[in-house]
């Protein structure tokens, strides 16, 4: 399984010249987004250069020993797009479709999310190609040890930190935090965040990224004049981030209409039962709405989701969801994107076009790596802070990242995405400016 290349790849210096990867993959839509607001900022031509390219690119052959005795090669990434603001940050995710120009798009985004949310971290990803449904804890565990101990001349608390992402949760974080000390003969639990509390985890760090989404939801609703109470919402995912955003926004009292997952929908047009829905996740042995079979809530396929009778769309599963061919029946007013790249660039145009206020991935879903850099903070510095420490924090940095992309896409006439990038590369040009180029 996988290649078996192994080592560290200097990126080509051939600047602008590197060969375009294919069209439909997301590194090469992110490269578009690049070369489009380098051209409206006016960007000086050589710091385009040097963010079109991973600073740092690393790719290992992970040698596993699986429990029949057989060993299994998997490959394994981290790519690092830029430290100019900071330290590299960003997810591992374990999945069959890593390639290296998937981490790279991650990795990009990750610079992109932490300078619009002005956090002190540059942006990195990491993923290893796997099916982690086959794979057995300890398989998991070995797999996770072998990669970290060959990532780790990359990796570090002022080098680069790795998170969750698809596939890994706070138990993978753990086994990181715990080969990298034992190798290193010392405790070094801030290279990781994301992991459990007991472990130096952050209070809050769970709901995080859709405590977020709730706060940007909240600050769009109130701009607009619309009150919490009389507004509907559907929410397309009710994984960690859908049903965090869904019963907080619930909790402040809007009507959550429609929420789905991976098994189908499920809609009220007065409002569903969110406490009831989280019990019954809470006892399926996967976490799913199937099966909750209460008289008030109509079951709807994920399509009739994405264009059902709300304000608010949230679409919080997976990318590309809103498309050429769904966008123009989509009826919310306003889209607050909870997954990475959930809207295609037609959709987005079409959307665009019809009016619809969307708030982007890279803003409305930061908090999850504010509340990581919070962990960090509370890691470096030996002190923890409580729950609504945690909470106040995050709420103060999403309120001001929203004025402040608000107020830069007014005074620029541009939608918030584009806003957004805008602000965020900006940031990065800047930093990049005031280093000056190494020696
Ligand atoms: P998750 O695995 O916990 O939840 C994903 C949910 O989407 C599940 O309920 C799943 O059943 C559902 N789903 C899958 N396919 C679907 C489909 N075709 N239609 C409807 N629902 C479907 O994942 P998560 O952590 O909640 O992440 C969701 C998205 O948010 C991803 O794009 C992720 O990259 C992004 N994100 C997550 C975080 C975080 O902190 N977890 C932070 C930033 C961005």
């Amino acid at each position: 399984m996988g290649q078996q290349t192994s080592g560290l790849h200097a990126p080509s210096s051939s600047g602008m010249a590197t060969a375009e990867p294919p069209k439909a993959d997301l590194w090469h839509t992110v490269l578009q987004q690049l070369d489009d607001v380098a051209q409206r900022l006016g960007l000086n031509p050589g710091i385009h250069a040097i963010l079109r390219q991973p600073e740092r690119e690393l790719t290992v052959a992970v040698p596993v020993l699986m429990d029949d005795g057989q060993i299994e090669v998997f490959t394994g990434y981290r790519v690092q797009h830029s430290s100019a603001r900071g330290p590299c940050k960003g997810g591992l995710r374990y999945h069959l479709d890593v390639n290296l120009n998937e981490v790279r798009a991650l990795a990009a985004l990750m610079t992109w999310k932490c300078a619009v949310v002005g956090i002190p971290y540059g942006g990195a990803k990491g993923g290893v190609c796997c099916d982690p449904v086959r794979l057995s804890e300890n398989e998991l565990c070995r797999l996770t040890r072998r990669y970290t101990a060959m990532i780790m001349p990359i990796i570090g608390p002022k080098r680069d930190i790795p998170a969750p992402d698809v596939n890994t949760n706070p138990q993978v974080m753990a086994w990181i935090a715990d080969t990298v000390s034992m190798l290193e003969f010392q405790t070094v639990i801030d290279i990781v965040t994301g992991k459990p509390v007991p472990l130096g985890g952050s209070l809050g760090r769970r709901e995080a990224t859709g405590r977020g989404v709730a706060i940007i939801t909240a600050e769009l609703l109130r701009r607009k004049g619309r009150a919490l109470a009389e507004t509907k919402v559907a929410v397309q995912g009710y994984g960690n981030v859908g049903s965090s955003a869904a019963t907080i926004l619930n909790e402040m009292g809007c009507k959550i209409v429609a929420v789905s997952d991976v098994t189908g929908g499920l809609y009220n047009p007065h409002g569903l039962n969110i406490a009831a829905i989280n019990e019954h996740v809470a006892r399926h042995p996967r976490g799913w709405l199937e099966g909750y079979n209460a008289p008030d809530a109509e079951r709807i396929t994920n399509d009739e989701l994405l264009t059902i009778d709300a304000h608010v769309l949230i679409p919080a599963a997976l990318e590309h969801q809103l498309r050429a061919d769904n966008a123009a029946r989509v009826q919310a007013e306003m889209i607050i994107e909870g997954a990475n790249g959930p809207t295609t660039r037609e959709a987005d145009e079409i959307l665009n076009e019809r009016g619809v206020i969307i708030v982007p991935d890279i803003l409305a879903n930061a908090g999850g790596v504010v509340v990581s850099y919070f962990e960090w903070v509370q890691d470096l510095q030996c002190f923890f802070w409580d729950e609504d420490e945690v909470n106040r924090n995050l709420k103060r940095i999403m309120v001001r990242s929203f004025d402040e992309v608000w107020a830069f896409s007014e005074a620029r006439k541009v939608p918030l995405r584009l806003g957004a990038y805008m602000l965020a590369v900006d940031r990065v040009a800047e930093a990049l400016q005031a280093r000056g180029i190494f020696p």
